[in-house]
Parts: C-alpha cells; sequence; structure tokens
C-alpha cells in the first residue's frame, strides 16, 4: 500500500491494562512499548497491511507491568532490536531480543536520518523515560506516566508535529471513585501520573509554541473517559483547529499526519 503520509500511528492500546503504539515517521516503523498482547498488536497492524517484519525498533518506556507485560511473546516475532533504558533490562529478562541501552538527554542517529532521544520523567519506577523520535523535518513525542509536567520536559517536545501525551484521570473522578487512599495518593503525586487538568494546561502552552496535533493517553479506565479528557483539554484551548484524539483502551485506528 503506497502511503505518502509523513506520519502514521496506531495506537493500538493505551492505558493502565497495557500500552502500545505503533509509528511510521518517513520511512521507519517502531513500536513504542510492549504492554499489549502480540495477537491483537499483530491484528491492528495487519488491518492496514503492517507487519511485525518490517520494524526497524522497538522502545520502551518503563519497566511497568503494563508497558512490557507482552514482551517475552512480542520479541519472539520481531527482528529488530529493543531500545529502553538501563532500569528496564530486569523487567525484559524474558524477552528474548537484542537490547541496546540508550542514554539519557543524548540524541542519538539510529540509522539513516532517524534520531531518537531519551529523557526522564517523574513516576514511581526506577527511571521512566519520554521519547523523540525525529527524521527529516518530522518529529514526533511521546510522554506517558509523567506525574508532572516541567520546563524540562516541555522543551524536549515543543517544536513536535505529533505529541503523545498523557491524560491520565479527571481529579475528582479519582477521589470520588473507588481507588483506596492510598493508590489516590500515588497517582496524584509529583511521581504519578497526569491529570487531565495538566495535561490541558501543558496542552495550551504547547499550542502556543506552535504544536497542533495532539494524541491523549494512558486515559485511566476507573477514573476518567475518552470524553472528560477531551472535553477537559478542548475546553482549555478553545480553538477547533487543534487535532485532539483520545486514544482508546483498545484500538486499531490508524491516525495519518
Ligand atoms: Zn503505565
Ligand atoms: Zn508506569
Amino acid at each position: 500500500m503506497e502511503n505518502l503520509n509523513k506520519i502514521n500511528i496506531i495506537p493500538i492500546g493505551s492505558g493502565s491494562t497495557g500500552n502500545c503504539f505503533y509509528v511510521e515517521i518517513g520511512d521507519y516503523k517502531f513500536l513504542i512499548d510492549m504492554g499489549i498482547g502480540y495477537n491483537r498488536c499483530k491484528a491492528a497492524l495487519n488491518k492496514y497491511e503492517r507487519s511485525f517484519e518490517d520494524l526497524d525498533a522497538v522502545f520502551v518506556t518503563h519497566g511497568h507491568y503494563d508497558h512490557v507485560k507482552a514482551a517475552p511473546a512480542i520479541c519472539n516475532h520481531i527482528p529488530c532490536k529493543v531500545y529502553t533504558n538501563k532500569s528496564v533490562m530486569y523487567s525484559l529478562r524474558n524477552a528474548k531480543a537484542e537490547k541496546e541501552i540508550l542514554e539519557a538527554d543524548e540524541t542519538v542517529e539510529l540509522f539513516g536520518d532517524f534520531k531518537v532521544r531519551m529523557f526522564s520523567v517523574p513516576h514511581d519506577f526506577a527511571y521512566t523515560c519520554g521519547f523523540t523520535f525525529e527524521s527529516a523535518d518530522t518529529k514526533i513525542s511521546y510522554v506517558t506516566d509523567c506525574g508532572k509536567m516541567n520546563k524540562r520536559i516541555f522543551n524536549e517536545i515543543k517544536d513536535s508535529d505529533v505529541i503523545i501525551i498523557e491524560s491520565n484521570h479527571d481529579v475528582e473522578m479519582l477521589k470520588s471513585g473507588p481507588y483506596p487512599l492510598q493508590l489516590q495518593k500515588r497517582i496524584l503525586s509529583a511521581h504519578g501520573h497526569l491529570s487531565n487538568d495538566d495535561c490541558a494546561a501543558t496542552v495550551l502552552k504547547l499550542k502556543e509554541a506552535g504544536c497542533s496535533n495532539f494524541l491523549l493517553a494512558h486515559i485511566s479506565k476507573q477514573n476518567n473517559t475518552p470524553e472528560v479528557a477531551l472535553h477537559t483539554v478542548r475546553s482549555l484551548l478553545n480553538d477547533d483547529t487543534i487535532f485532539l484524539y483520545a486514544c482508546p483502551e483498545a484500538g486499531d485506528d490508524l491516525l495519518q499526519f
């Protein structure tokens, strides 16, 4: 299938049950995280005539179960290396693929003109990272499992064509929801997850910096809904020209930019 779009993304799964994105930027094809089962990933890729055999790389943000649980199964089928940070290695010990450790805050030219940059985000795993990916004049960013947005992260992602950003919970829904107090505190902490309000404030600033395509990710099933997340961000932006998409818990949409 001929495709002239520069960026293609299939949000295969996003949320606390599992995370996995398929991304094409220019000629490069990769997965971010492996928290969704092999068969579901394969079905989502096949729907758009994509395949595991064509992957150039897999990137893993951190070792929480919802990001690595399918790594052993997926790694049996990938022809490429898995790139991650040092602290994830133990979580990937049963995944039989070649692994390479990326250094934080360094832009690495992996192949051709494909560049990746890993940076830390505050979260309750030893080291959790976000990524930016660039090819030619195109850039996308991925930031989820981020307790608090800060200037450093903002500066990493601010010049992206597409930004995948966490919009985890509605604070009121979380506080009045079924989660025990201790878990609520963890999620709300600066090493937990980004709320809809914090996401909205960040998206507004990113819009002012010139960004116009946002995928809201890691939306909680218990403490949020895609509609609430979208509404919160949309209300603050007050700009219908901005592309906003709520990543589903399980999805097979192909988004093209
Ligand atoms: Zn997560
Ligand atoms: Zn996490």
